[in-house]
């Protein structure tokens, strides 16, 4: 095939699939590619939260004593490879810096208006997708164990109320009405109400992709490595030939680094990994939403499959291999708080949360290559960030009036060669 089409999206992930849903709903002609079908790497494996109310990102400790003990290497909440240390000290440096009281609160201004079109541009596309099934808009539960733990959330509820996030603190008892399945001892909870979840991430991804493909648009599979600049556009090599478009949007998660900079750009992308494992609920239990245990470091995520344990943070390299060590310590402490059962799978699976030192993801035009933009690097909130970056991207690839700021997400913050 020789004609030339809109819009490439290279990656279907939960990004690459609603941009180029949006650009296709915009009339757009548009070709989705990936290695895989869609949504089968990191979009298929996380917790399924849409965390609409979300304002601090994920933070690195600062404290000597919680560093020491993340440094000692047994915690569920992270896990590092020591050989990986020399290539991501840079990134953790930078990391750690972003991670100050004052650029936690810079990031949650900045990066504010864009969770809060979250809830409301998934279900956008849910509708579109006919992908209700999917959805419970039941929030979703930060549970403390300690009561100090709890009561440090006090300066953050008091921001979110000003956010205008519904945040709702709720004891033991209180949380049991919620969850009647939820067992031991806990100091309360905080029930995240601005928030949807989803019994299968995999499945929304997999729902909208069918959308975009019912609306008209094409997807192949084909290797976005194989991208080259060619006259009026660029091309990409696929299983049923060269496909070449005006515009091209990268949008590969974590293997984005790698072909920008095949067109020399540079970005701070390092793999934050995480696991998961299902289990079956023993006897009747069961969870109406996803509950993080925030003292431990897990998530316990009602799925289609079973109750899936969701992991911390593994600093590794993207390709090193499998050490899913915090699974089973997830698991050890999940039964103190639900009764789990037998795992469902051989083997944990694996993900690369795509993540940039600030927390920001990169959102825009590439510099230097007309008709080249960038969608990746949403770290921990990718899934829930995914239909909102779509939307605002085919508004820029069409030049309309955008109601979202992308200047705070543009790859040149970082020096970029000229
Ligand atoms: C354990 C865990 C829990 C999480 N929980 C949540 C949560 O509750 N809520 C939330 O919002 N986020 C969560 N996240 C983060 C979220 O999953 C990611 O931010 C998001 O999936 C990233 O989406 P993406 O489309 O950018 O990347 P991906 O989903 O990784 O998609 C990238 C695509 O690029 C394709 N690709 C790569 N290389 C090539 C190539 N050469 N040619 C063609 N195609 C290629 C891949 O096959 C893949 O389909 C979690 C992550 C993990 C690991």
């Amino acid at each position: 095939m020789t004609d030339i089409h809109d819009v490439l999206v290279l990656g279907a992930g939960m990004v690459g699939v609603s941009t180029a849903l949006h650009a296709r709903m915009r009339g757009l002609n548009v070709v989705l590619i990936d290695r895989r079908e869609p949504g089968e790497e990191t979009s298929y494996g996380n917790s399924g939260v849409i965390d609409g109310g979300n304002l601090y990102p994920v933070a690195m400790p600062r404290d000597v004593p919680t560093l020491f003990r993340h440094a000692l290497n047994r915690q569920t909440a992270s896990h590092y490879h020591l050989s990986a240390l020399p290539q991501v000290a840079r990134w953790m440096f930078d990391y750690w810096r972003w991670s100050a009281p004052e650029k936690l609160e810079e990031t949650a201004r900045v990066m504010r208006p864009f969770f809060a079109q979250a809830v409301e541009t998934h279900r956008e596309l849910m509708t579109v997708a006919g992908a209700e099934r999917y959805f419970r808009q039941t929030g979703w539960l930060e549970l403390y164990r300690r009561p100090e733990s709890l009561a440090a959330q006090d300066r953050r509820l008091a921001l979110s109320r000003e956010y205008g996030i519904d945040n709702v603190k709720l004891t033991q008892a209180e949380t049991l009405e919620l969850e009647p399945h939820l067992k031991g001892s806990f100091a309360g909870t905080i029930w995240c109400k601005g928030a949807d979840t989803v019994s299968s991430p995999g499945g929304v991804t997999k729902a909208y992709a069918e959308a975009f493909v019912k609306q008209g648009g094409r997807f192949v599979i084909g290797d976005a490595m194989t991208l080259e600049k060619v006259t009026g556009g660029y091309r990409v090599q696929t299983a049923d030939g060269p496909v070449t478009a005006r515009q091209v949007v990268v949008a590969l998660g974590i293997w984005s680094k790698a072909l920008v900079a095949k067109f020399g750009y540079s970005v701070p992308l390092s793999a934050k990994r995480g696991y998961h494992r299902h289990y079956k609920a023993a006897g009747n239990a069961f969870l109406s939403r996803q509950v993080c245990d925030e003292d431990v470091g897990y998530v316990l995520c009602p799925m289609e499959q079973g109750i899936r344990l969701t992991t911390g943070v593994e600093i590794a390299l993207p390709d090193a291999p499998a050490t899913p060590v915090q699974v089973e310590r997830a698991f050890r402490s999940a039964r103190d708080l639900f009764d789990l059962g037998e795992p469902v799978e051989a083997e944990p699976w694996m993900g690369r949360r795509p993540a940039t030192p600030d927390s920001r993801p990169v959102i825009g035009p590439a510099p230097r290559h007309e008709g080249m933009w960038f969608a990746f690097g949403h770290g921990h909130w990718g899934f829930t960030l995914g239909p909102a970056t779509g939307k605002a991207l085919a508004i820029a690839m069409q030049g309309a009036p955008q109601p979202l700021d992308l200047s705070p997400y543009r790859i040149d913050r970082w020096k970029q060669q000229a």
